[in-house]
């Protein structure tokens, strides 16, 4: 008996002290992983595989044997191979008769068969328990230790006890067991390994949009535009200047998007006066991906934050600094202070560190081991009021720091506003619509709806 099972026999005298025998079918990259690991948390270990004969591959206290003597030494077997061969199992079903089959397999495109794979093998085995799980875990993971208890591994299965074994076995290697419910919930179980980044899709998309119209943007006015009337070269402005202008725009309007589904949401419901009937579809689809927006905008902030730190840095800010100073030397005049720019200089930085303290805080607060240990009243009022508290910083930041452009005729280049200008369009109307959601005329009604009332009953269905 190996050391763990030993301090757990120590801790609970009732633990049977040996594990029961686990039969795993197929000896593939699978297969052979899931043993080695079961085999390292005390579980003898069989193998039913096509050949008896054992290859090094096989872990070392493995058994090999044929698939009908195999099932007949343990109660679950793991079904190692892939959907197209389970008719091999159909002229086992009598030896499989009231075993504990786990389905682990995937598929390789979304909805590749009308049932699930899962769905399918308890069709064929119609006397068996089938309890779909481990199918979210890799090969690769389990063979190289990268797998801790944070790994949370579905089962589903409609057999309560045939789960409950199932669980204990994803216990006992050292990952976390989530109940989906039964065999239906199998088809959703396999989809998942196929999915590339569901929720993240339309944020990716929408910020690289956003990125890249503001980058050819201010290409546009601050290199082009300046070359053609000013004889001025400034490409190396592609490096460092643009992106430094284009990460806060799009990092704010990401951040008053996230915003913006919630007032569009409270504007619907004032005026169906219910809760009761459903957003439309791009609605749900854009609040159920409001946290990608956030973090996608924090990301945005923070690299504006590190272009930022690097400016002094860079030639061009030293080349304008001595400039300035020589050309007072030159006249032998020393510029008094502008208290009125250093007023507004200080007041950004100090909006900005504020606003971007907050956005750090809303991105943290989104992690689930964070969330997971607040209750929903806070949850809400850090996403909620911290974070239009955040987003009222971050537009005063760029109000106060692209302000002096909006009156300027200089700054409309091409008579096209300044990218500063564009930025605020979002944020600010969200601000705006957001101040008069909260007069009590407004919110009452909004409340009493929320809570269940309905102003006109007949148009709740
Ligand atoms: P694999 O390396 O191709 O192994 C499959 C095994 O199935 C073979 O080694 C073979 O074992 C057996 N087999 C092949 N043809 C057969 C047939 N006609 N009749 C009966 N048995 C046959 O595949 P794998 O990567 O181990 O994957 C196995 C299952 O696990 C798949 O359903 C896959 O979707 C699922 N899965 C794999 C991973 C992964 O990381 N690889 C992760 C999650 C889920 P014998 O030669 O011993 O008979």
């Amino acid at each position: 008996m190996n050391k763990n099972s030993s301090d757990v026999m120590a801790l609970a005298p009732n633990t049977p002290n040996k594990r029961e025998t686990v039969c795993i079918f197929g000896t593939g990259d699978f297969g052979r992983a899931l043993g080695h690991k079961l085999i390292q948390s005390g579980y003898p270990v069989v193998y039913g595989s096509r050949s008896t004969q054992i290859s090094n591959l096989i872990p070392k206290d493995a058994e090999v044997l044929g698939h009908a003597e195999a099932a007949q030494k343990a109660a679950i077997i793991i079904i190692a191979i892939q959907r197209q061969h389970y008719n091999f199992l159909t002229p086992l079903a009598e030896v499989l008769r009231g075993k504990v089959l786990v389905d682990i397999s995937n598929n390789l495109k979304l909805n590749q068969y009308p049932e699930s794979n899962a769905e399918y093998l308890a069709q064929l085995l119609p006397g068996s328990k089938v309890v779909k799980s481990f199918n979210t875990v890799s090969a690769w993971a389990l063979q190289s230790g990268t797998l801790d208890a944070s790994r949370q591994v579905f089962v589903c299965g409609d057999d309560v006890e045939a789960k409950q074994m199932v669980m204990n076995i994803v216990r006992a290697l050292g990952l976390t067991p989530l109940d989906k419910g039964s065999l239906l919930a199998a088809q959703e179980i396999e989809n998942y390994p196929l999915q590339l980044f569901p929720m993240w899709k339309f944020p990716i998309f929408l910020s690289l949009g956003l990125a890249a119209f503001f980058f050819l943007y201010c290409v546009v006015l601050d290199i082009v535009y300046t070359y053609i009337y000013e004889n001025n070269n400034f490409s190396f402005f592609i490096a460092i200047t643009i992106p430094n202008r284009v990460c806060p725009v799009v990092a704010l309007i990401l951040l008053a998007l996230v915003y913006l589904p919630g007032i569009f949401a409270a504007i619907i419901q004032l005026y169906r006066g219910t809760k009761y009937r459903r957003f439309p579809d791009w609605l749900d689809k854009w609040m159920l991906c409001r946290k990608q927006l956030g973090l996608i905008a924090l990301a945005f902030a923070s690299l504006h934050v590190v272009f930022t730190l690097v400016t002094p840095l860079r030639a061009f800010a030293s080349w304008r600094t001595s400039k300035r100073i020589v050309s007072q030397a030159l006249n032998n005049k020393t510029e008094p202070l502008d208290h009125t720019n250093a007023w507004l200089s200080d007041s950004y930085l100090a909006l900005g560190i504020l606003g971007y303290f907050l956005f750090v805080l809303l991105g943290i607060t989104s992690l689930p081991s964070v969330s997971n240990n607040v209750n929903w009243r806070e949850f809400r009022f850090v996403q909620s009021k911290l974070g239009y508290l955040a987003l009222i910083f971050c537009t005063a930041h760029t109000l106060v720091y692209g302000g002096k452009w909006f009156l300027s005729p200089s700054a409309y280049k091409w008579y096209l506003p300044n990218i500063y200008i564009l930025s605020l369009i979002v944020p600010c109307a969200v601000l705006v619509v957001k101040f008069v959601l909260v007069f009590p005329c407004v919110d009452k009604p909004l409340t009493r709806i929320r809570q269940g009332w309905e102003r006109n009953p007949k148009y709740s269905k």
